[in-house]
Formats: C-alpha cells, sequence, structure tokens
C-alpha cells in the first residue's frame, strides 16, 4: 500500500473561518479521500495557528488571554469541518504547543549563518543566503532590497525582504512571550508551519497544500527554512487552491459579501449544499459563490439522494447487461477523471450521466433488485469521496412503518379479529418481512434475498 504524508496550513483561530477557508479544506479533503480510495495510506497533519500578529491582536481587543481566546475558536472550527462533513486529519499540532521545536530550528539556521539577530533583538533569516529563494512563488530575488526587514507576517511581494524567524517582545504583545535561549519573544508565522510539518511528516513529505494567496510569502518562506535547515527537498508535490469571488467581486467585509459558514447556516443553508458547492469547481480555477448556485448545489445533492431512495425500491426484471455496462463505464469516468488532478467537474457530469441512464431503465422497470444493490455499491464508493448522500434513511423510515404494523396486527389479534390480522400478515409478507412469535412478543425479520 502506498503511503501519502500530507500538510495543509490550518485555520489561524482569531475568528470562524469563512467560505474562502472552506474552499482550501473542502478542496484538501476531497484530495484526501481521493487518495484514500486509491488505497493509498495518508498521515495528514492540519496546524492550528494559535499564535501570530492576528491572534495577539484578536485577544487583546477582547480582553481574554490568548489561550482562551483562541480555545474558543478552535471549538469552532471542530464543529465547522463536522459539519461539513470533512475528515479530520491524524494531528491537529497547535503553535503554542511547539515553541521548542521552532527554537531548535531557528537555533541550526543560524549555526549555518543563514539566520541572524538584528539590532531589535529579533532574529531574521537572511534571503541572499538562500540561492533557491523565490523558487515557489517565482519572485525574482535580485530586486530584493538587501539587509531590508520585514517583521510583520504577511507582506506583499514587493516588500520581499530579509523575513523575521523569532520576534523579541514588544509592549504590543503584552503578555504573550516564551523566554527561550533566542530571547523573550515568540515565533513568526511561517516558522510555525515548518517545524510542525517536519516534526510529524519528516524533512521531506508528499503533499503540502493551502491558498493560493499562501504561496508568497508563506511557503515560500517555509520552503526557505525548511530546505536551508536541512539541505533536503522540503516538499515533493505544492498544491494550491485558487482564490474565491462572491457574486463576481472579492470577498470583503467592506463589500457586504463575506460569509462565514455559520452567517449561511444561520440562514437555513443546507451545510452539504455548501460541501458541495465548494467543491464543485476544479481546485485550480478561481470560483465564483452565488447563492444562485447555493440552490443549485441543494437541487444536485436531493437529486443524488433521492436516486439512492428509488432505488430500494427498485423490483424489475433484469437488465440484460445494461446496468453492468453503465456502472462500468461510470466507474472508470469518475476515476479517470478524478485521477487526472481530481478534475471534479468531469467526475460529477459523469456521475450525473449515470443517475439518468439507470433513472430510464427504472422507469421502465428494468433493474432488478440484485441490479439495485450493485448500483448502490456504486453511488456508496462515489460517496466516500464526495460525501454529500451519506445515509439516506429509508431502511429506518421503513422500520417505523412496519413497527406500527406489528403493533396494529397484535391489537387486532388481541381483539380476536382474526381477519384483520391475518390481512396484515399478508401485507408484511409482501413487504419481505417474517413476523416471529417469542416469549418477548412478536419479532420482525427481513426475509433474505
Ligand atoms: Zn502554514
Amino acid at each position: 500500500m502506498g503511503k501519502v504524508r500530507m500538510y495543509t496550513c490550518g485555520p489561524t483561530v482569531y475568528d470562524f473561518a469563512h467560505i474562502g477557508n472552506f474552499r482550501a479544506f473542502l478542496f484538501e479533503d476531497l484530495l484526501k479521500r481521493w487518495l484514500i480510495q486509491r488505497d493509498f495510506r495518508v498521515t495528514h497533519v492540519m496546524n492550528l495557528t494559535d499564535i501570530d500578529d492576528k491572534t495577539i491582536k484578536g485577544s487583546q481587543k477582547q480582553g481574554v488571554p490568548l489561550q482562551q481566546f483562541t480555545d474558543f475558536y478552535v471549538k469552532a472550527f471542530f464543529e465547522d469541518i463536522k459539519v461539513l462533513n470533512i475528515k479530520p486529519a491524524d494531528v491537529y499540532p497547535k503553535a503554542t504547543d511547539h515553541i521548542p521545536e521552532m527554537v531548535a530550528l531557528i537555533k541550526k539556521l543560524m549555526v549555518k549563518g543563514i539566520a541572524y539577530k538584528g539590532e531589535d533583538g529579533s532574529i531574521y533569516f537572511s534571503v541572499c543566503k538562500f540561492s533557491d529563494y523565490g523558487k515557489l512563488s517565482h519572485i525574482k530575488v535580485d530586486e530584493l532590497k538587501a539587509g531590508a526587514r520585514v517583521s510583520q507576517d504577511e507582506y506583499a511581494k514587493e516588500d520581499a525582504q530579509d523575513f523575521a524567524l523569532w520576534k523579541a517582545w514588544t509592549a504590543e504583545d503584552g503578555d504573550v512571550y516564551w523566554v527561550t535561549e533566542l530571547g523573550k519573544g515568540r515565533p513568526g508565522w511561517h516558522i510555525e508551519c515548518s517545524a510542525m510539518s517536519m516534526k510529524y511528516l519528516g524533512e521531506t513529505f508528499d503533499i503540502h497544500c493551502g491558498g493560493v494567496d499562501n504561496m508568497f510569502p508563506h511557503h515560500e518562506n517555509e520552503t526557505a527554512q525548511s530546505e536551508a535547515a536541512t539541505g533536503k527537498k522540503f516538499v515533493n508535490y505544492w498544491m494550491h487552491n485558487e482564490h474565491l469571488q462572491v457574486e463576481g467581486k472579492k470577498m470583503s467585509k467592506s463589500f457586504g459579501n463575506f460569509h462565514t459558514l455559520r452567517d449561511l447556516l444561520t440562514k437555513g443553508n443546507d451545510p452539504i449544499a455548501i460541501r458541495y458547492l465548494l467543491m464543485s469547481t476544479h481546485y485550480r480555477q478561481q470560483f465564483n459563490f452565488t447563492f444562485e448556485g447555493l440552490e443549485s448545489a441543494k437541487a444536485a445533492v436531493d437529486r443524488l439522494r433521492n436516486f439512492v431512495r428509488r432505488l430500494h425500491e427498485a423490483d424489475g426484471k433484469e437488465s440484460s447487461g445494461k446496468v453492468a455496462n453503465f456502472i462500468a463505464k461510470a466507474e472508470a469516468c469518475f476515476g479517470g477523471s478524478m485521477d487526472d488532478d481530481l478534475n471534479i467537474g468531469i467526475a460529477l457530469a459523469s456521475l450525473f450521466d449515470f443517475v439518468r441512464e439507470i433513472n430510464s431503465l427504472l422507469d421502465a422497470n428494468t433493474v432488478s433488485k440484485s441490479e439495485a444493490a450493485d448500483i448502490g455499491g456504486l453511488m456508496m464508493r462515489f460517496d466516500a469521496v464526495l460525501g454529500v448522500i451519506g445515509k439516506v434513511e429509508v431502511e429506518e423510515a421503513l422500520s417505523a412503518d412496519i413497527d406500527a404494523l406489528v403493533q396494529k396486527r397484535e391489537a387486532a389479534r388481541k381483539a380476536k379479529n382474526w381477519k384483520e390480522a391475518d390481512e396484515i400478515r399478508v401485507q408484511l409478507k409482501a413487504m419481505g418481512i417474517v413476523l416471529e412469535d417469542t416469549a418477548q412478543g412478536v419479532r420482525w425479520h427481513k426475509e433474505k434475498a
């Protein structure tokens, strides 16, 4: 069995995650589910950024300790991914639990002469000492301002220069600091992901994902820090998802088109429709979120669920090989498309072609019970990847009906109404239900097909 070690940049826990964040997390979920479907054993690590410029600012604004502030959003994040049916990662390392690993990595870079202490007491990565700097985001290193430094976590490409690995404590940090061999201060955001990914996945690992907006500076800096420290390739495959827009515009609080998952759920939207919508555009394409699109996503999910429900009722004659052919075709097309850099658009199109083809066989009553079971099996395999159909509650609904009929028959028998009792027995038999008298009363089970 092949193994895949995968790292995905997790949430910065200073607010509720928005749909742009979830586009990334859902693309990663789809990737992971597909690798699992193809029999890879995936080790997935997703960090939680609980110390950076934004979390400190947020906790100070609310006047609560940093950990109390971030714990709240960590909890919210786990609730959100559950609602979206995102498979959890194997490890969720928190940055604040890995300060010693970060310090060790920075010390290694200092020993190699790649990191240095500035006069402000912070420790910086010397970009000119790492000749591969810029290879991921294609930044032109010779245009960088020599010796200039940036200490914030986020900055634009034109401001690329030596960046902070360890930030010396300043009054703005308040009571957030660690006293280490590097001095009193806190780690920069980028070193967190280098230290945590290599701790859990090794110095070289297979896949690193994230939003394209994190390619620079975050992933560029992660690569520089890690490769400069180890002398080894950091990541074999980078996969970046493109931006999300809302109604054709950049999502922004100032445009009034900023949506967290929670906003959408409060308005009564189905989380699984949101899931379907956010993952149904190829990850390397810009995605435009619209409420019209959300309606269509809801209809698509309902269509799949109704289809699976309908399969339970199929009891026609054999399709003379048609069903088997449609299954083979759908499986090959879906699989081939997903193998092709997760071409979800084509994969979904082949799924809906399949649903349409089988529906017309069902209309003509030419799907047997055993063929319906094969179709159901395929739908389960598809749904292991898509995660949108879930357990369709046919069996449960049926159980409630049957229980009601069995009780009605018992009541008839007690009233010595043999005719009615017998009629119900015949009705149940027609549904494939066998009744059994036991010491505890009447039990029922389904006839074996
Ligand atoms: Zn990261």
